[in-house]
């Protein structure tokens, strides 16, 4: 039987239950296939992946050496429990060792990003004794108890089960929770602001300040170098751990190997996952620094997964790290950001009234549309559905949230894929709001 776009999507809504999602009103992509930035249906129908799926193919799709090491080593041992010893796990963690600051030692892995979160406030509470965690409204950290409650956005309110989150704001100069006018008022207050919610909260009462080192669905929030910088200051005068969250601002997405490299500063905790090997098996982990992997040391870590450390997602970090590293996909997603994806999309501000702001780095921008650039009131749900529906007619795979398209194509774009899926936004904003 020749398999057709209808019978996998039925299969599907027959069967199926999705993520954030009220199941009755759905109407998946099918997806059959894919290679480097494309994938296609079983139509034949093929798109230029500006998403990354969910900005986690910073390989693009169906990297040969990776494919080829996880065969090998499903070949070679599927599985094994997490307490032996593993030829690719001790592999993998010695190479993210290698790409973290001086001073990491350990790397615990998770099946995901919001269990590398979960895990990183444990660790945090454990070594401070201390109970509170403070993040950013806007912010997504993962869908799991601490993870979820620690997220800022909207989906944090139904599930708000687990104790000890206090939110706080952070720097957003378009819109400003400040009334700040600059970028130096903006950061400025953010961090006083941050200061009194510690003193507010009791500084002795806080293990762990989470934060994306680039705030992601929360729109590509490119943060001031100096706002890290002094909340790493905060957190070393009050004894707090800072966990830098790098699921998504990891692994090269903003041309470096860790986000957080661009503020100069370190933190005592990274979490990672998507880009670490591209999604190709699922995976995610906490880099620990020396201070808390010496505690760890002779202290008893009371967590663990069946599945830390799983052979198949072993062998993909290693080939995708030893891949990133021989193709140079970190310095080409810092040059394409320089020299194509920055200036493309500021010039289509320059055409579009309705981008009220563009910004980004590296492969990971966000285009904020507005209704009106003075007040800048968001552009309307139903005209944001109407661009997405027409990007994808003309081959294009954006990441549509709220009044923002984040364009983050896998970090191995060429320049002609940039020019291509450019020329794509340019005609289809124009046609649907002219
Ligand atoms: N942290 C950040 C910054 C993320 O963007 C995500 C997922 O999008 C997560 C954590 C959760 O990762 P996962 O979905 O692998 O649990």
């Amino acid at each position: 039987m020749a398999i057709t776009n209808q019978y996998v999507k039925d299969l599907d809504r027959e069967y199926v239950f999705h993520s954030w999602s009220t199941q009755g009103t759905l109407n998946p992509l099918v997806i059959a296939g894919g290679e480097g930035s494309t994938v296609w249906d079983y139509d034949g129908k093929r798109y230029l992946d500006f998403s990354s799926q969910l900005i986690n193919t910073n390989l693009g799709h169906q990297h040969p050496a990776v494919i080829a090491a996880i065969q090998e080593q499903a070949g070679a041992l599927t599985t094994i429990a997490p307490a032996t010893a593993n030829l690719m796990r001790g592999e993998a963690a010695k190479r993210i060792i290698e790409q973290a600051p001086a001073g990491f030692k350990k790397v615990f892995f998770t099946n995901g990003g919001a269990d590398a979160n979960e895990n990183a406030i444990r660790m945090a509470r454990l070594f401070t004794g201390r109970d509170k965690v403070l993040s950013s409204y806007r912010s997504y950290h993962g869908n799991t108890g601490s993870a979820i409650v620690a997220t800022g956005d909207p989906r944090r309110v139904p599930n708000e089960y687990a104790r000890g989150h206090v939110h706080f704001f952070t720097p957003y100069l378009y819109r400003s929770e400040f009334n700040a006018q600059t970028e130096a008022e903006e950061t400025e207050r953010a961090l006083r602001h941050l200061r009194r919610v510690i003193e507010c909260e009791g500084a002795n009462s806080i293990a762990a300040i989470l934060l994306e080192s680039l705030p992601g669905t929360a729109g590509v929030l490119v943060t001031p170098a100096a706002y890290m910088q002094g909340v790493r200051q905060l957190a070393s005068e009050f004894g707090i751990m800072l966990i830098l969250d790098e699921v998504m601002a990891g692994f090269g997405r903003t041309g470096k190997w860790f986000a957080f490299e661009h503020y100069g500063v370190v933190p005592d905790l990274i979490t990672f996952a998507k880009g670490v090997n591209s999604g190709y098996v699922p995976v995610g982990g906490v880099v620990i620094s020396e201070q808390l992997s010496t505690y760890f040391d002779t202290h008893f870590f009371p967590g663990g997964l069946t599945y830390s450390g799983h052979p198949l997602a072993m062998a993909s970090i290693v080939a995708s790290i030893d891949t990133m590293r021989a193709e140079r996909v970190v310095e080409n997603a810092h040059e394409i950001g320089e020299k194509q994806l920055g200036p493309r999309l500021r010039e289509l501000q320059q055409r579009h009234p309705a981008i009220g702001e563009v910004r980004g780095v590296g492969a990971f921008w966000a285009l904020e549309f507005v209704s009106d650039k003075a007040t800048r009131a968001p552009l309307a749900a139903q005209t944001m559905l109407a661009l997405k529906n027409r990007l994808m007619e003309r081959g294009l795979l954006p990441f549509v949230v709220e009044n923002r398209i984040h364009v983050a194509p896998p970090c191995i774009i060429t320049a002609e894929e940039v020019e291509a899926g450019i020329a794509i936004l340019d005609e289809v904003i124009g046609c649907v709001l002219s």
